[in-house]
């Protein structure tokens, strides 16, 4: 774990279930056996995206709700290399909604961790997609007009390979989901239900503790697509949390590119080096 350690200070909120989303991906990595030297994380605009700082690795921190086509790239230039990308409900259900679509529609390898608040705290509490309608945020104080997005079952709707669900509160859980995302052929999609004590004052972190459970533990089969799409969308009276889906037969986008079957290198090793000072002296 001291490994990934960097002496940037924290500045997440006392209680912000940021702390063991990080704790917990950095506990899956050194089970897995990766080094910070082996691994890309990448990291959407929002509070959680101040991780690129706080974790000692490759990491990357790129513009508002492009998290996914950077990682995909990254992904698919070396498939060596596992990539994890980090992004905000807000960002990923709104500004990069269409990112979203393609990378599970695409199958990308790579895995993806939702830091869900319900709302935009880094830029002090704005409602997302994700709040519920009728909660009072900073910017509608009356609640949002519209409807909720229902992710989960949006998601579904894409024929996802693999979905899971955890809670900022359960690390030991977070570890056993991140580990299996990070084994998975094509593109994870991992929802973290994640406390922010600082603006949502009703998806607390008690709250959430009193409504999730752990779906395996109860003989949930994650082969079943139909019963994991109605598991994960049906939040009336508890909510689901494990691994939901899983499908491994589903070849990954890289696996299905012609060009890069049977080839053995990749194209991050395929870059040809060339010396372009001669050329450069033309324009001094
Ligand atoms: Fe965490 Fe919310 Fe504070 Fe952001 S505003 S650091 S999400 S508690």
């Amino acid at each position: 774990m001291h490994s990934y350690y960097t002496d940037t200070p924290c500045t997440w909120c006392d209680g912000c279930g940021d702390y063991g989303i990080w704790t917990a991906m950095k506990r899956a990595l050194v089970e897995l056996g990766y080094h910070p030297w082996q691994i890309l994380l990448c990291y959407d605009v929002g509070c959680h995206g101040n991780g690129a700082d706080k974790t000692r690795a490759y990491t990357f921190h790129g513009l508002h709700g492009r998290v996914l086509p950077f990682a995909a790239g990254a992904s698919l230039a070396n498939p060596n290399v596992p990539v994890i990308a980090f992004g905000g409900d807000g960002a990923s259900f709104s500004e990069g909604v269409g990112h979203m679509v393609h990378s599970v529609r695409s199958n990308y390898p790579m895995t993806f961790v939702l830091h869900n608040n319900a709302n935009y705290g880094l830029t002090t509490g704005q409602a997302s997609s994700l709040t519920w309608q009728d909660q009072p945020m900073n910017s509608s104080p009356n609640g949002i007009p519209e409807r909720t997005l229902p992710s989960m079952d949006f998601i579904f709707s894409l024929e996802p390979t693999f979905v899971a669900r955890g809670f900022s509160g359960n690390i030991e859980q977070m570890v056993r989901i991140f580990k299996t995302a990070l084994q998975h052929r094509g593109f994870a999609y991992v929802d973290i239900l994640q406390a922010c004590p600082t603006y949502n004052h009703l998806a607390t972190h008690d709250w959430l503790l009193s409504h999730v459970y752990d779906a395996n533990s109860e003989g949930h089969d994650p082969s079943n697509f139909e019963e994991a799409r109605r598991i994960a969308v049906d939040t009336t009276d508890r909510i689901s949390t494990g691994i939901l889906y899983q499908n491994e037969d589903i070849p990954s986008f890289y696996e299905r590119l012609i060009p890069r079957q049977q080839r053995k290198t990749t194209a991050v090793e395929e870059v040809e080096r060339t010396d372009v000072s001669e050329l450069m002296k033309e324009f001094v």
